[in-house]
């Protein structure tokens, strides 16, 4: 646990074999000057990796991923990251939450209602302690990206109630959103 903890991961030990996903305690990250340290408590509710033109022009990269997660379970240890606002394509407001002092972004908002966040699993200490769940918006796929087999992938968006697992679902539904 000590190698574990010191990675900013905190893996509870092991089930009775179910399927599904293991459970996560926490994960830390923050951002690269170090003034913003977060931490989230429990498995997000979904990964999703965008490929779509406009994450590609915010990061200056391929894709981002985000982890759509509840805001009560997103813990500051130190920092706060200031919204930067832009408007989403659909309209809906759209808050950036950024390290005052480095820029990064560590999460996004949509809506202003506070209750659900989709932290960008590039902050974490250890991003591939979240792999996605799906691909989407992958018409606008860089060519050389090759996206493995096994995890769903969709031109544009998905519809969220075929798609998110039923209790990832439920705990959407408890937030209200
Ligand atoms: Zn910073
Ligand atoms: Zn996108």
């Amino acid at each position: 646990m000590t190698n574990a903890l010191s990675r900013g991961v905190g893996r509870l030990e092991e089930g009775t074999g179910d399927a599904g996903p293991k459970p996560i305690a926490f994960l830390d990250g923050g951002c690269t000057c170090g003034a913003v340290r977060y931490r989230l408590h429990g498995r997000p509710m979904f990964v999703q990796c965008c490929h779509c033109h406009r994450c590609q022009r915010e990061t200056g990269s391929a894709f981002v991923i985000s982890a759509a997660i509840e805001a009560d379970r997103v813990a500051l240890m130190s920092g706060k990251p200031q919204p930067v606002s832009v408007l989403a394509p659909s309209g809906r407001p759209h808050d950036v939450y950024r390290c005052p002092a480095c820029q990064v972004a560590l999460w996004g908002e949509f809506g202003r209602r506070g209750v659900l966040l989709f932290v960008r699993v590039g902050t974490l200490d250890d991003p591939a302690a979240l792999p996605p769940d799906a691909h989407i918006f992958t018409s606008s796929k860089l060519p050389w990206v090759t996206l493995p087999p096994d995890v769903p992938a969709f031109e544009a968006y998905f519809d969220r109630e075929k798609v998110w697992p039923a209790a990832s679902l439920a705990r959407r539904r408890a937030i209200g959103e």
